[in-house]
């Protein structure tokens, strides 16, 4: 289940699910109604595909997507959840607009949390009971020199989404928690000088995330399987 389906690698995950074994999706975004491609795919999936209107940064809404999930997910549990939700806002670290950063930090770490926590029954139900957060290089110590000053307020977000996923591992050892950087990729947020087609990307976060287990939770992996220095 991706916690954004409307565009980007969202949407190509869903594409990707619905061409594999994967007997139910659930795709959430914050506008079903005005997703068209998710909404052509709706049509078109033989009906494995429910679409859940879901806006991460706002807890009411989260609560209602669990409502709205309880009768398609049943008995069945949610095998991976994947937090892919983000915003990414400029800023240097002496001019940051504090509520770029509120509304950043929101999104991006506030959401994977509540969605994370709200969601759990669902997972403890399944067989698999993974979580992936999609995260960035952007959010590595290592890699910041790489990145320079640029992004500060997504780049901090991306590194508490970091410690979040490891304080996930540390508290439920049952659940297999993994964040993970999808490559730069050519998607609204990544450009179109990108270096991965959506595709590319999205077909080896496919391949980590079904091969993972609770032994590799906490881990930062690239979308290629090698993993990230924190
Ligand atoms: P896009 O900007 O193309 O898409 C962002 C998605 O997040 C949209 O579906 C958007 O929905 C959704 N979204 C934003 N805010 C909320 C919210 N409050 N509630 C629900 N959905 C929301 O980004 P990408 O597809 O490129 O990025 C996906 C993930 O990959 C992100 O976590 C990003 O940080 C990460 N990433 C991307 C890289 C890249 O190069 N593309 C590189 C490294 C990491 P809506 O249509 O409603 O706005």
């Amino acid at each position: 289940m991706p916690s954004s389906a409307s565009r980007g690698i969202g949407l190509e995950l869903v594409r990707q699910l619905l061409e594999s074994p994967a007997n139910l999706v659930v795709a959430a975004c914050r506008s079903p109604e005005t997703a068209t491609t998710l909404g052509e795919l709706n049509t078109t999936s033989k009906g494995n595909l429910h679409t859940v209107k879901l806006d991460v940064s706002d807890s009411d809404s989260v609560r209602a997507a669990v409502k709205e999930m309880e009768p398609i997910l049943g008995e069945t549990g949610l095998d991976y959840l994947i937090n892919n939700a983000a915003i990414a806002e400029g800023g240097n670290a002496f001019a940051l607009n504090p509520d770029v950063l509120m509304r950043t930090f929101r999104t991006n770490v506030v959401g994977p949390a509540l969605v994370s926590q709200a969601f759990l029954p669902f997972l403890e139900k399944s067989e698999k009971k993974t979580i992936l957060n999609i995260s960035s290089s952007g959010g590595s110590l290592a890699i910041a020199p790489q990145v320079g000053t640029r992004n500060t307020s997504y780049a901090i977000s991306k590194a508490a989404l970091n410690m979040l996923t490891y304080k996930q591992k540390v508290e439920r050892p049952d659940i297999t928690s993994i964040t993970m950087c999808p490559g730069w990729t050519k998607t609204d947020m990544g450009g179109q000088d990108a270096m991965l087609e959506p595709k590319e990307s999205v077909a080896g976060i496919l391949k980590v995330i079904t091969a993972v287990t609770t032994a590799d939770s906490g881990k930062f992996l690239r979308y290629n399987g090698e993993e990230v220095p924190w």
